[in-house]
């Protein structure tokens, strides 16, 4: 699945370097990362045995800047998956405008089989492992499926410590999405979820909807999940139904997004919440809503899933939620589709933001994150939308080829070295 997954990846951004007729170089380089580096690293466990782990970091371009990009830990992490998100974001953050490159990386682990402190020497010893190849000027990671705020301060604070950096301003802008009390930004947690609703704030009439009384599903309550779900019902939306990988929950008048989120972080996910009722998943998927929100994982939506989707809109909060196939269908369907490089840039826009607030010694105010956020957000959706029309091409195609206009500019200026 993941080498079909980074061959679709590649024909998007090649396919849209095609639209611009950039010249065969400028192809060339963006097909493959730039690094690929693939880490063994032994951790002792709690009963005294050592297990050996796998990771992985991928650097997939810099033109823009240092490197950025999440850090995965999931069984299912491998290579060619890793080598097509951080392409995905390098076109993000191109997108958005944002001086930073793509990468990505991870552990092969189950994080549920993992108690507090494994998972806190398996995180300080993949980033000793990792050591000279991530830094605030090279390569900065953030959370991702896995892994959270309370990661990212054990990678800083090895980071720190290994490169004696910790009486130097901003040592621990090497990673982003911090807790607030160690150099965290206002707004990080919800950035994703709050970027796809500035996204949502947008578009949202163009397709005949509104915020009050939009009726949503949502599959997926972790980070990015739950804090769309928790902002579109303070806009007046209605959540009809959520997956996990526990369950499936569903409830006509409406679910509490806050008193979820606090169940899902008491319980480890959705099933056995109180006052609604449990569906099939086929169920889930034919409820008839206005928003479908994928927030779960990569190419969840097969066509067979897809095909039973009653919804008008979907915006993607995961990264590349869809199959080919499943989108294809969509947009027969006249379903209208906001795809993820759009719809879930915010996290990395507030990682941007940490970032400079890290270097300069600084703290915003919330408001003046979600302000600036905003601006970021509806300056790229206005960009898209202008090129999907010049073009006449879909969004998600429109997005990528936004993203590489602005990376060809860069480039064009730059040379290539030598
Ligand atoms: P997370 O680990 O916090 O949450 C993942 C969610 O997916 C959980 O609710 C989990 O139960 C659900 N899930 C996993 N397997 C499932 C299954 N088989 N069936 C149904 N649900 C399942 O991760 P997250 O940070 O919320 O990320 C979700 C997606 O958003 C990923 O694609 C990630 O790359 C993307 N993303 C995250 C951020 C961020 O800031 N965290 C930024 C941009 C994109």
């Amino acid at each position: 699945m993941s080498t079909e997954f980074y061959g679709m990846i590649q024909q998007l951004m090649l396919q849209s370097a095609e639209l611009l007729d950039v010249p065969k170089r400028f192809k060339l380089i963006l097909s493959e990362p730039k690094n690929e580096l693939s880490l063994n690293f032994p951790v002792r466990m709690d009963d005294g045995e050592y297990r050996l782990f796998k990771g992985f970091r991928v650097q997939h371009n810099n033109v823009l800047g240092p490197y950025k990009g999440g850090m995965r830990y999931h069984a299912d992490v491998d290579i060619n998956h890793l080598k097509s998100l951080a392409a995905i974001m390098t076109m993000k953050c191109a997108l958005v405008q944002i001086p930073f490159g793509g990468a990505k990386g991870g552990v092969q682990v189950d994080t549920y089989q993992l108690s507090q402190d494994e998972n806190m020497r398996l995180t300080r010893r993949f980033i000793s492992a990792l050591a000279d190849n991530i830094g605030p000027d090279y390569d900065i990671p953030a959370p991702d499926v896995g892994t959270n705020a309370q990661t990212m301060a054990w990678m800083a604070d090895t980071y720190v410590n290994l490169h004696q950096v910790s009486r130097r301003l901003g040592g621990q802008s090497v990673v982003t999405g911090k807790p607030l009390v160690y150099g965290g930004s206002h707004g990080r947690e919800k950035a994703t979820g709050q970027g796809l609703v500035y996204v949502l704030e947008k578009v949202l009439t163009e397709y005949g909807l509104a915020f009050q009384g939009l009726k949503f599903t949502l599959q997926g309550y972790g980070n990015v999940g739950s804090w769309v779900g928790r902002l579109l019902v303070e806009r007046g939306a209605v959540l009809q139904a959520v997956m996990d990988h526990t369950g499936i929950i569903h409830a006509d008048a409406g679910i509490d997004p806050n008193a979820l989120a606090l169940h899902v972080q008491t319980t480890g996910g959705v099933a056995g919440f109180k006052e609604v009722d449990t569906v099939s998943e086929d169920e889930f998927y034919q409820i008839k809503t206005d928003l479908f929100v994928p927030a779960a994982l990569e190419q969840f939506i097969d066509l067979p899933r897809a095909k039973r989707l009653n919804c008008r809109l979907i915006a993607e909060a995961a990264n590349a939620p869809l199959t080919p196939e499943a989108e294809e269908f969509l947009l027969n369907k006249g379903i209208n589709i906001l795809p993820a490089v759009l719809c879930n840039v915010g996290g990395v826009t507030v990682s941007y933001f940490e970032w400079k607030q890290n270097r300069q010694a600084e703290q915003w105010l919330a408001k003046e994150v979600d302000a600036e956020l905003q601006r970021y957000i509806h300056s790229a959706v206005d960009r898209v939308k202008a090129t999907a029309q010049n073009c006449r091409i879909d969004l998600r195609q429109a997005a990528y080829v936004t993203a590489i206009e602005h990376l060809f500019r860069v480039y064009s200026i730059r040379g290539i070295f030598p």
